[in-house]
């Protein structure tokens, strides 16, 4: 291996699922001093941050928001251990590897589970939900974009059957907050799981928890083994815009600035557009380039992609190696098989027309 040159990684265009590109307003944030946090306004920046969250994934009034210093994993993991105890018994989609991640959550912290296991590129159905009516289930858990596989799962589905089953339903939408259409009181969902890295477009660090007040109730009275992941003292924290422990400060201020920006630009809807109008034009340019979608059901997020002739893991190579675009690769045993492109961050069309030129490039010389 030669000396790393990490100066060279600065100038890359970033299609990949997080982290994802930065306006210029939040990355000059980052090259600022981290204040001291234990203050008036810290706290202000936080109840801002707990409003525009509320408001953008159109949470009830009385819903409370938590920001976990962690990457997204960390909230899925608060989540199940503060939600959930042995007595409850708890259905998983589990579709790719963020619902396998629910799966290992579960067993690791002895919470009683079932799986459906939709095929790959499968979104869910009555027919794969109908088994599992009535069956004395407390609580779901999905992860409405399954990023592994680009899969936006039903999520109007899953509420019916939640409601109709009385149920907690916990969404993991780290992928899709901000580029799918999401309404938490419609689709009475009791936890929606965000992350700072993904169409929140800020550095990794932080994940955030938002709880309906019938979850909140439970987890005050749930015991958890846990120190730094016993939810009731940051509830009690975040009543005043406070963390019980130092927080990832520097990006607490940069998704203040993002979430700031998104309300000015007409708030989540306008975000939302913007993702779909930038996934639409990709797809409708790929069209005549050796690529099969893998499925019909997606998120604005990603595009997952089959290519039908070469390794997937091949084109992410050259593509950052000889043209300084990454774009984001599979792992395990869908490596050669699925490339994803994301549409997140602060991407444009011209942005898309060089990939797309990229893509021909490689294909003219016979690489695809
Ligand atoms: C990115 C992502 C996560 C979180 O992964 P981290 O690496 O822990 O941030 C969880 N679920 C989904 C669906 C994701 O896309």
């Amino acid at each position: 291996m030669g000396a790393i040159n990490i100066n060279e990684m600065k100038n890359m265009l970033n299609f990949t699922v997080g982290p994802v590109m930065s306006s210029d307003a939040v990355r000059e944030i980052g090259g600022e001093q981290v204040p001291y946090f234990r203050t008036p306004e810290f706290s202000e920046i936080m109840l801002e941050n707990e409003r525009l969250i509320k408001k953008f994934a159109k949470a009830e009034e009385q819903a409370k928001v938590l920001f976990i210093t962690g990457s997204g994993t960390a909230s899925m993991e608060a989540t199940v251990m503060n939600v959930f105890t042995p007595s409850d018994k708890v259905l998983i989609i589990n579709g790719g590897s963020f619902g396998h991640r629910f799966v290992e959550l579960c067993q690791i912290h002895d919470i009683p589970y079932d799986e459906i296991n939709p095929t790959f590129g499968e979104d869910i159905s009555e027919e794969l939900l109908s088994p599992f009516e009535g069956k004395g289930y407390t609580g779901f858990l999905v992860n409405v974009h399954e990023t592994s596989t680009g899969v936006h799962y039903n999520i109007n589905l899953i509420s019916e059957f939640c409601k109709r089953n009385n149920l907690f339903l916990v969404v993991d939408a780290i992928s899709s907050f901000l580029a799918d259409s999401f309404n938490m009181q419609e689709l009475c969902a009791d936890v929606m799981i965000a992350g700072s890295q993904k169409a929140l477009a800020c550095p990794p660090g932080i994940s955030i928890i938002v709880l309906s007040e019938k979850v909140v109730k439970r987890v005050k009275t749930n015991k958890v083994r846990s120190m730094y992941f016993d939810l009731k003292d940051a509830l009690k924290n975040a009543e005043r815009g406070q963390t019980p422990f130092t927080p990832a400060v520097g990006i607490l201020r940069q998704i203040n600035m993002r979430l700031r920006e998104i309300d000015a630009a007409g708030g989540e809807q306008s975000e939302i557009d913007k993702i779909h109008g930038i996934a639409t034009d990709f797809r409708n340019r790929i069209k005549d380039l050796p690529f099969e979608i893998v499925s019909k059901s997606l998120s604005n997020a990603v595009t997952p992609i089959h290519p039908l002739n070469i390794s997937a893991y091949d084109i992410f190579t050259t593509l950052k190696d000889k043209y300084d675009i990454w774009i984001c690769p599979n792992g395990g045993n869908l490596k050669d098989e699925v490339f994803r492109v994301g549409h997140i961050g602060a991407l444009s069309i011209d942005d898309n027309t060089k990939l797309i030129t990229a893509l021909a490039d490689l294909n003219k010389k016979g690489l695809l």
